[in-house]
């Protein structure tokens, strides 16, 4: 529109200055092609190069023209731009509708923190109400035993106890190797070749002891004698009664001569008896103590460094067995794991005075893949399965040459739920108790026959 307007101007000044003709034709190529024709006034032929007046009017008259034309362009483009402006008014009416949905969406986010907070509370009454379960008591023995009982027996005087228990599944490791019974070496010590049928000595009078730990300290001092055989029942939230036996027909009986409450609680049945002493994991730490018999006291108390504990790394049947105490030729032992053992059994032995490690070694036996293990000569050793009738002694492993290896010594769990296994070097018996029975097992030592 601009354009047509430009030709008339220009067609109106230029008439205002002199003749002019405007003609329309098709060129060579057939393009349509416009042009001015002006008479000058001075001249009659063309201007040369350089211009005169006359060119200078007519770039005048040009100038002029441009500035219209340039005015009217811009006209449009304002026009433009006030078009464009024409959506601003919609501003507010977006700012508000941008603020409706951030008043929602942080109503939304009021109302998820709620969900939140909701779903925390109940998983936390949920590990509560585990915690309980697991704190229930089982039911009460029948009307029939407890026309059993034993009424000297204290065992029976414990009211409601509180378990502990955690299952785990029950695992066969194969093992390659057949070990034959072979000959001792000078100090009476060799490799364990062969575990005898388990004789029970007692049962155990209430649930209190479907687990626990029987001992005899192979270096017993007074006021105790080298006879007398100490219990534990570690069924229960605060297991502290320690039972003394004078010997093995009394402890058959049933009849303890003596009943100690521990001033502090135990942690399942990793107890050890040695030198007068009862070592034990005190309840929900890796702390060992060192309860001496003598003066009823605590006498030594050391955490075991870097020890799981509370089910960190208990052995297969679980039951809290994370620090388990040995005894054997060569001292005190604690078996354990820790986080940098990855789970993998490892063996400190321990001064039995302040119960300091005196050395460790790490083993590559996964210490839930076993049921128990106990030490004789300085060798670990490690139970198959807690539960199966028919078991192994499956693995070996040797403090002196820091190597271990699979072996295959038949041994039975005639109750099938063995909680505990451990070694008595004077008796040269494995201890054992096996769902409710306190069990004994003969064993030779020898050499393994070389293959
Ligand atoms: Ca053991």
């Amino acid at each position: 529109m601009w354009l047509q307007v430009a030709v008339c101007l220009s067609c109106l000044l230029l008439g205002a200055q002199g003749q002019a003709t405007f003609l329309r034709a098709n060129d060579r190529s057939g393009r349509c092609q416009y042009s001015f024709t002006v008479a000058s006034p001075a001249e009659d032929s063309c201007p040369t190069a350089g211009g005169g007046p006359e060119m200078e009017a007519l770039r005048s008259r040009l100038t002029v023209l441009e500035s219209l034309v340039s005015r009217l362009v811009s006209g449009d483009a304002g026009a433009a731009g006030a078009a464009r402006a024409a959506p601003d008014a919609g501003l507010p009416e977006a700012y508000t509708r941008v603020m409706g949905e951030k008043s929602q969406l942080q109503q939304d986010k009021e109302r998820l923190g709620r969900q939140v907070q909701v779903l925390q509370r109940r998983a936390e009454e949920q590990r509560l109400e585990v915690e309980r379960l697991l704190a229930k008591p089982c039911q009460p023995p029948s009307a029939a035993q407890k026309d059993q009982r034993p009424a000297s027996d204290p065992a029976w005087q414990l009211g409601n106890p509180r378990y502990q228990e955690v299952k785990a599944e029950v695992t066969e490791v194969p093992a390659p190797k057949q070990i034959q019974e072979g000959s001792q070496d000078s100090t009476g010590c060799g490799e364990l070749v062969w575990v005898g049928e388990p004789v029970s000595h007692r049962k155990a009078e209430s649930i209190t002891g479907k687990y626990g730990v029987w001992m005899q300290d192979p270096e017993a001092v007074g006021p105790y004698g080298p006879q007398m055989l100490w219990r534990i029942n570690t069924v229960g939230a605060e297991v502290r009664e320690l039972y003394g036996y004078e010997d093995m027909d009394q402890l058959s009986r049933g009849f303890p001569t003596k009943v100690l409450l521990l001033p502090e609680p135990v942690e399942s049945t990793g107890a050890a008896m040695y030198r007068g002493s009862l070592y034990y994991q005190r309840r929900r730490s890796r702390t060992l103590l060192r309860y001496d018999l003598a003066t009823e006291s605590i006498a030594a108390r050391r955490d075991l460094p870097h020890a799981g504990f509370h089910g960190q790394f208990p052995y297969s049947w679980g039951g809290y067995t994370d620090i388990d105490l040995a005894v054997d030729e060569q001292g005190l032992w604690a078996i354990y794991s820790t986080n940098k053992a990855k789970g993998a059994i490892v063996v400190s032995q321990l001064d039995p005075g302040g119960l300091e490690v005196r050395r460790s070694w790490e083993t590559n036996i996964r210490k839930n893949t076993v049921a128990n293990a106990f030490m004789i000569c300085g060798r670990l050793y490690t139970v198959a399965s807690y539960a199966s009738p028919n078991t192994t002694v499956n693995y070996a492993f040797d403090t002196a040459t820091g190597e271990s290896r699979s072996i295959a010594v038949p041994m039975r769990n005639s109750y099938r739920y063995n909680s505990m296994v451990d070694y008595n070097p004077v008796q040269r018996k494995l201890f054992s108790w096996d769902n409710f029975h306190m069990v004994s097992y003969a064993v030779r030592l020898g050499k393994p026959e070389a293959n």
